[in-house]
């Protein structure tokens, strides 16, 4: 039995839920950090605070304790359709925190898990076997946002403090496919990157591909 909905927060959050595309189901979103090795032009976390009545802005990086003391007050208040790993920055930035809350989530649900990524996972984390980690902690999904259907424009558009990021990313991809996670690319519609090419890439590598809108930041 679950508990109804809704629920409200108004401090910082590390857990926040956020309705499906069909508005029939909820997910659970994972705040871990707002660390990332991008700095996208359009990144959402330089225009808002949060979404919804939820603020992503954090502190510090919250530890492994504060992260699973969160996810015990609200595991149990709904069917959530997924678990997500996905803030106010990259959540590979912390793999081993990444691999401890999933080991704890799958020993105490059986919900899928998903990772949202910028796909730099070997390059934050140099000679780990990021891809099988994930996997035999039990992630079931990721999704790789790549904006950029080339080098140029991905480092146009998303300004990485790696070098070979682009590169890097692919990689990823292939790497993860390998590994039997279940990968789609995610493109964001703004003018700069071809979303064909990039759903051209994905089809190539053998994953799947999903285009998000653009929301612009008027306010
Ligand atoms: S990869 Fe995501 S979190 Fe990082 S700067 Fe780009 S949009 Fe923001």
């Amino acid at each position: 039995m679950f508990l109804k909905m809704p629920l409200t927060n108004r401090k910082s959050s590390i857990v926040y839920w956020l309705p499906n595309e069909n508005h029939k189901r909820y997910s659970l979103y994972l705040n871990i950090t707002n660390r990332c090795c991008n700095n996208c032009y359009f990144c959402f976390r330089k225009f808002k605070d949060g979404i919804r009545e939820f603020t992503l802005r954090l502190r510090r990086d919250p530890s492994f304790r504060e992260i699973v003391g969160e996810l015990q007050k609200v595991l149990r208040r709904k069917d959530w359709s997924e678990i997500v790993f996905c803030g106010f920055g990259e959540p590979l930035e912390r793999m081993d925190c990444v691999l401890e809350v999933t080991r704890w989530i799958k020993k105490y649900s059986e919900k899928a898990v998903r990772v949202d990524t910028n796909g730099q996972g070997y390059l934050l984390n140099s000679g780990e076997e990021v891809a099988m980690k994930l996997k035999s902690a039990g992630v079931d999904k990721l999704s790789v946002s790549l904006n950029g259907h080339d080098k140029a424009t991905y480092n146009q558009v998303c300004k990485p403090e790696f070098e070979y990021a682009f590169e890097r990313v692919l990689e990823f991809i292939e790497e993860a496919k390998k590994a039997d996670l279940e990968t789609e690319i995610t493109a964001v519609t703004i003018p700069e990157v071809d979303i064909p090419k990039v759903r051209e890439l994905s089809e190539r590598i053998g994953v799947g591909f999903r285009v998000r809108a653009y929301i612009p930041c008027f306010w």
